[in-house]
């Protein structure tokens, strides 16, 4: 069984550091020795690791446990979860006799920052698109035209930005060198909803790798565990996900497994509890964070082989979990979990078509307004689709 003592004290044994605050060591680490030592820090530095090595971690650990049910609580609070600097910017969990970890890297939170200022881009985009442009003109004015131009430079080319700086993540291994295009936000936005996504992409991370642990990936010491995979086994049956499962390999299953189960975690299905802003923060926690793991690790396709399955099968199989989980409520004109799901297929198209069209001359760059109208299409579909689902 896993105690919280030593799960800390195996993860700083290994990373060779005394039990201090992650930004301490990162400091450090990097020979910033004077914020060490400044005094405007030093309550905070002076943080004492418990179940993280990082206070906002901690607290998505907390978050997370609350949100699942009571029997299996005391078996998350045992398990340390961590941010760390070294090794794959990616996430694992591990197991060892009395020791469960889950590391973070923080390469993919700051993927993460990148990807959630690009989307508060690409969403205020849509937003002043639908408002601001008449398009019963079918002769579209200069005006209008000027402004589309413009919305279009502001959501596409921070994408492009970005899909341009892939070549030097991977080799570097950091994502630490930001565009300046892609540190802006959006005026409009605040800065709290920034974090709400940075958060939510963390959660949803988090959560998958809690989920390796309790289904019984990691070790077979959590009693409930076989009720945790036949949970998730429900609903890969309910999302019809037969198909995909007899393409993929073991490794790639138990990865579909944890995703599953981390969004079923986010959105509190597995407590019985969902909530419209659980599914929200589980959608948007999910997409963005499939599409920060695609990208620093490039695996948008065909990873056959992996050990795990490429981003298109994830999104796929998370999509069909929004579906699922939110047919049943009801349209309203503060819109719908569907329709934010749609947002994200226009997001993660245009990032597609850059990723794509990288180099490649002949295939087109995104055009905003084909994907603008595509997603009016999504939506129109959508609500047919959701009269006739609740008609029955
Ligand atoms: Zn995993």
């Amino acid at each position: 069984m896993w105690n919280l003592a030593h799960s800390r004290s195996r993860f700083y044994v290994d990373c060779m550091r005394p039990e201090e605050n992650f930004w301490k060591t990162l400091f450090t680490e990097a020979d910033k020795l004077h914020l060490v030592s400044d005094a405007k820090y030093a309550e905070f530095l002076s943080w004492k690791p418990r179940q993280s090595n990082c206070p906002e971690l901690e607290q998505v650990a907390k978050r997370l446990t609350d949100l699942a049910p009571i029997e299996w609580r005391a078996t998350m609070k045992n398990i340390f979860v961590a941010r760390a600097f070294k090794g794959d910017v990616n996430a694992e969990a591990s197991s060892f006799r009395s020791a469960g970890i889950i590391e973070l890297n923080y390469g993919l939170t700051t993927a993460a920052m990148i990807y959630s200022s690009l989307f508060c881009q690409f969403y205020d985009s849509i937003w002043t698109t639908a408002k601001e442009v008449d398009f019963t003109n079918e002769n579209l004015d200069d005006i209008t035209q000027m402004i589309l131009d413009e919305i279009s430079r502001s959501a596409v080319e921070p994408i492009l930005v970005a899909e341009q700086s892939t070549r030097t993540w991977a080799k570097e291994r950091n994502v630490y060198v930001i565009h300046p295009l892609l540190a802006e936000l959006p005026s409009r936005r605040k800065d709290e909803d920034y974090h709400k996504l940075v958060t939510a992409t963390e959660m949803f991370v988090v959560a998958h790798e809690f989920c390796h642990h309790l289904i019984g990936h990691t070790a077979d010491y959590f009693r409930h565990a076989p009720k945790v995979k036949t949970m998730v086994g429900e609903w890969l049956t309910r999302i019809d996900a037969e198909d995909t499962l007899s393409g993929l390999n073991k490794s790639q299953i138990a990865e579909v497994e944890s995703d599953v189960g981390a969004f079923l975690l986010l959105s509190g299905a597995f407590s019985n509890n969902i909530s419209l802003p659980r599914i929200y923060s589980a959608v948007c926690g999910s997409m963005l964070a499939l599409v920060s793991l695609a990208h620093v690790n490039d695996t948008w396709t065909s990873t056959a082989e992996g050990s795990h399955p490429d981003f298109l099968v994830r999104y796929d199989l998370i999509a069909r979990m929004i579906r699922e989980v939110s047919m049943e409520i009801p349209l309203s004109k503060d819109g719908h979990p569907v329709g934010f799901l749609i947002q994200f297929r226009g997001f993660i198209s245009a990032i597609l078509q850059a990723w794509i069209s990288n180099g490649k001359g002949e295939i087109q760059m995104p055009n905003f307004l084909d994907i603008f109208s595509w997603m009016i299409d999504l939506e129109a579909e959508f609500k047919e689709e959701h009269q006739l689902y609740n008609q029955d």
